[in-house]
């Protein structure tokens, strides 16, 4: 960021895959910038739902928050199946979901949040939107190198220094767990923002819509559904 911005001028771009934790962030950089864009990237996933998901979550935050609406810009989708044809995962490949033999799931794309923002870098310095926010986590991660801190801290050197750029990664989610995801969004947006999340947001890796939780749609079973309901009992938990 440079000196003569501030935060409330500053504008940034959002990592926006239409899930429960980009939705949450997406909400978190509208209460802070004054002009917001969204970036998502077609990549193969097994799933197109995830993609489908972000255009209702866009269209739910206008019509529930019309100050937000009045700050959001464009909706930007990239094609990068590339990263799809190089990588073998659970995430681009009808493969069961288990646990490889260096400890990391097999839904793991390598490097893929390393992509992500320097896309989200090239994108950014051509709009003018310095900050890039991103709902990276490494309290409830499930093992992903490129979600740590230390990961993103090191990026945003190398982004700047090979763009001449003054980027901020922003990563608001970074050491919250699911519970305290659920109180961010409560937060940011009461009860109209939970309700978008829980009916429009997607996590299932499975792609599952069929069923409704109270913390939304998804299988129930599979690793980030576990981790989504485990948050929302957690959260349940910390209001009673
Ligand atoms: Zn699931």
């Amino acid at each position: 960021m440079s000196p003569t911005e501030t935060p409330e001028d500053a504008a940034a771009l959002v990592l926006f895959s239409g899930g429960q934790d980009s939705t949450t962030c997406l909400a978190w950089a509208l209460d802070r910038f004054a002009r917001v864009e969204t970036l998502g990237f077609d990549y193969g996933q097994r799933h197109a739902v995830e993609l489908a998901c972000r255009t209702t979550i866009l269209e739910q935050m206008r019509a529930h928050f019309p100050n937000w609406g009045a700050r959001l810009g464009a909706d930007h989708l990239l094609d990068l199946r590339t990263l799809g044809a190089v990588s073998h995962t659970a995430m681009t490949e009808t493969v069961a979901i288990e646990t490889m033999a260096n400890g990391l799931p097999n839904t793991f794309v390598p490097g893929r949040n390393l992509l992500f923002f320097t896309f989200a870098a090239a994108l950014g310095h051509r709009r003018g939107l310095h900050a890039l926010v991103g709902g990276m986590c490494e309290t409830d991660y499930s093992g992903y190198p490129d979600c740590r801190d230390a990961t993103l801290r090191a990026l945003e050197t190398a982004i700047n220094l090979g763009t001449l750029g003054q980027f901020t990664l922003q990563t608001p989610l970074m050491w919250l767990d699911k519970a305290r995801i659920w109180a961010l969004a409560d937060e940011l947006g009461g009860p109209a923002l939970t309700e978008i999340i829980i009916d429009h947001s997607h996590t299932c890796y499975l792609g599952e819509r069929g069923k409704r939780w109270e913390w939304g749609y998804g299988c129930g079973s599979c690793p980030a559904c576990m981790l989504r309901a485990n948050g929302w009992q957690g959260w349940t938990a910390m209001r009673t």
